[in-house]
């Protein structure tokens, strides 16, 4: 449905004629008061709906999530806004996403800050509400520096940017924005219905497109904004059935749709909202908490090494880590994630590490964007990346993906010889002496495409998601209960597959064996004994 809609919008997107600045801000004017927005300060809407949840491969999207409550806070003269979402992950079948969840998120100017829940994850996190505030440093500095995520997942890379786009997105922001930015405005006919398009630059440089219908009001607002491993995302807001609410006209469904060459048809990213309420010139507290204005800004990307044998590092600093393996001529690294500027670090550190032999391979554990956001900082070196087959034509499409709104190392060297690989099952890298073996962990709920590695030799496994280690185990209910199976079946795919493991070196949380392993999953001890094969 979605596809169908893009391929229409595509083809019939006609542009006609342009008008003057003038003529603009009289057109803005007068849809700003027939939307009963001429003296709108702020706004509240409150709304329920559903959002998308993460991909099961790169094929498939997976399960949604069901947004409860969906209430949106914005102060246009700061501009400020705050978002709080009650969400239910994972609808069925159940994913580790699963359970009911809340977030809440703010910016104001160049602060953005979250309480609670998973930076990234909409609804996705049971943190206690006492849980420290989580200070986003500003993405952007006064020379327009872009500052990349330095600390957490890799997906909240320029957050007050992207959250201060938000705000003029909104039918009456996108008005407001356009009275005190220069707009412009167009008629042009789309899919054979007459719109004047008005047109102003957001903050992040991009241009933002306003249609306004027949009716006089705001049908749909886009506008361009840069994904770490996404790329330059067209992101589309659709309103229809406008209603009357208190004097303020306000569309009673939104539809926010964001696409790129990778995210097209069934997997573009989809939130579809129903609004409920209303209300203008509420008061609310935007203010930036002190905590957040003393968060100093953060030491780019930190690196922190561990030698686990010859030839072989964890390199691990942030929420994601990656393994290192020298081979005779070459050397292979466990999972690009996060985003490019991880890459490009852990690459530095890697050439430091094992000088003269190129990177050779990348492999990749799952499409999960913590996990797979780094991938084009190996393509722009040349390297082999290997993934369960299902994500091939994922990953390929987010490396030929155009990163023009910020540039990553791939878009400064576009002629790079990549290649990406699928492993089925298995596969093997061997010099004859160091011997790396990959399995696809078959029937795991996170991600049906999910790939680990072993090491026979030095018995380390790698994983990323199934268990991180560190965590407590979940009871019964609880919302990370889902994790348990996936670690449950990772273990029923160790033993399926007769590895010895003894220690993990994963891609989330800290080297640990597997007695904890055993442990966390409430095992006997004697389990710990029966994986081994004997050879
Ligand atoms: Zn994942």
């Amino acid at each position: 449905m979605a596809r169908k809609f893009s391929v229409v919008l595509a083809a019939l997107l006609v542009l006609v004629l342009s008008a003057s600045a003038q003529d603009a801000k009289t057109v803005v004017a007068k849809t700003l008061n027939a939307m009963g927005g001429e003296n709108m300060k702020s706004l509240q809407f409150t709304a329920s709906g559903s959002s998308p949840g993460q991909l099961k491969d790169g094929n498939t999207p997976g399960p949604r999530n069901l947004i409860k409550s969906y209430v949106y806070t914005v102060d246009f003269t700061i501009p400020a806004a705050r978002l709080e979402v009650g969400a239910i992950g994972g609808l069925p079948p159940q994913t580790m996403l699963g359970g009911e969840g809340h977030s809440l998120t703010f910016v104001n100017g160049e602060y953005a800050w979250d309480i609670g829940g998973v930076p990234g994850v909409i609804g996705g996190g049971s943190r206690p509400t006492d849980w420290p505030i989580i200070a986003f440093p500003p993405s952007f500095k006064k020379g327009g520096d872009p500052m990349r995520q330095p600390n957490g997942d890799g997906l909240q890379s320029h957050s007050d940017v992207d959250r201060n786009e938000q705000i003029w997105l909104t039918p009456h922001g996108f008005l407001i924005g356009a009275m005190k930015n220069n707009a412009t405005v167009a008629d042009q006919t789309v899919d054979g219905k007459k719109f004047q398009v008005v047109t102003w630059t957001g903050p992040n440089g991009q241009k933002i497109n306003g249609y306004i219908n027949d009716k006089g009001m705001v049908e749909k607002v886009e506008t361009w904004m840069d994904h770490p491993m996404y790329g330059d995302e067209h992101v589309v807001h659709a309103m229809d059935f406008y209603r009357d609410f208190g004097g303020i006209q306000f569309p009673a469904h939104i539809v926010e749709t964001v696409t790129t060459p990778a995210l097209s048809g069934d997997k573009s990213l989809n939130l579809e909202l129903f609004v409920t309420d209303v209300k203008a010139n509420v008061t609310a507290d935007l203010s930036i908490p002190q905590g957040v204005r003393d968060t100093p800004r953060p030491p780019p990307f930190t690196i922190m090494t561990t030698k686990l044998g010859d030839g072989l590092y964890w390199l691990a600093g942030q929420n994601d880590c990656s393994l290192v393996v020298e081979f005779k001529d070459y050397v292979t690294v466990v999972e690009g994630p996060m985003n490019d500027d991880r890459s490009v670090a852990v690459i530095a550190e890697v050439h430091k590490l094992i000088p003269n032999k190129p990177i050779r391979y990348m492999i990749n554990t799952h499409p999960h964007v913590d996990h797979t956001g780094g991938v084009r900082g190996y393509a722009a070196i040349g390297a082999t990346l290997i993934t369960q087959s299902a994500n091939v034509a994922f990953i390929e499409e987010l490396i030929k993906t155009p990163h023009t709104i910020i540039p990553d190392s791939l878009s400064k060297n576009p002629n790079a010889k990549w290649k990406v690989e699928g492993v089925e099952d298995t596969r093997v890298l061997t010099d004859g002496t160091r011997r790396l073996e990959m399995y696809h962990v078959r029937g795991n709920l996170h991600s049906s495409a999910m790939l680990m590695t072993y090491l026979p030799k030095e018995k380390i496994l790698t994983e990323g998601d199934p268990w991180t280690p560190g965590m407590v185990t979940p009871k019964p209910g609880d919302r990370a209960y889902q994790r348990c199976c996936d670690a449950q079946n990772l273990y029923d795919n160790v033993i399926r597959l007769h590895l010895d493991v003894k220690t993990f070196a994963p891609i989330h949380g800290r080297i640990d064996t597997w007695d904890h392993f055993v442990q966390y999953l409430g095992l006997p001890p004697e389990n710990a004994a029966s994986k081994s094969s004997g050879n």
